[in-house]
C-alpha cells in the first residue's frame, strides 16, 4: 500500500507519482506534490517585517520609509522608532504602533525589527 494522497479532483485514491507530480489514474488529473501544502490549513499567519523576521507583541521596530497617514497631513518619518508594538489580527494593517505623532495601525512590511 502507498501513502499517496487522494486525488484532489475526484477524491479517489488511484494515484501514482510521475516525476515530481502525482497523477490520478481515474480522472487523469495531475498535480504537483509541492503545491499540496497550502490551502485549507488555518494556522494563524505570522506577521513578518520587511526583512522577513517574525514580529511579536512588545517588539521594537523602526519605519523603513516615510508613511503618509491616510486622512491627515501627518507623515511618519522613515527611521521613526516604535518602542513596543502590538499585533492586531484581521485587516491589512497588522501592527499597532505608538509614535510621537500618535497611535497608528501600520503594515508590517514597512517596519523593521530592531
Ligand atoms: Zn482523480
Amino acid at each position: 500500500m502507498s501513502n499517496l494522497p487522494a486525488c484532489p479532483q475526484c477524491t479517489l485514491e488511484n494515484t501514482y507519482p510521475d516525476g515530481d507530480k502525482l497523477v490520478c489514474a481515474d480522472c487523469g488529473f495531475e498535480w504537483s506534490t509541492e503545491a499540496d501544502a497550502g490551502g485549507d490549513d488555518d494556522t494563524v499567519a505570522l506577521v513578518r517585517d520587511a526583512n522577513g523576521n517574525v514580529l511579536n507583541d512588545g517588539d521594537a521596530v523602526v519605519l523603513i520609509k516615510d508613511l503618509k497617514v491616510k486622512g491627515s497631513s501627518i507623515t511618519l518619518k522613515q527611521g521613526s522608532k516604535v518602542k513596543s508594538i502590538r499585533l492586531v489580527s484581521g485587516g491589512d494593517h497588522e501592527v499597532d504602533c505608538k509614535l510621537d505623532a500618535g497611535q497608528f495601525m501600520l503594515k508590517a512590511c514597512f517596519l523593521k525589527k530592531v
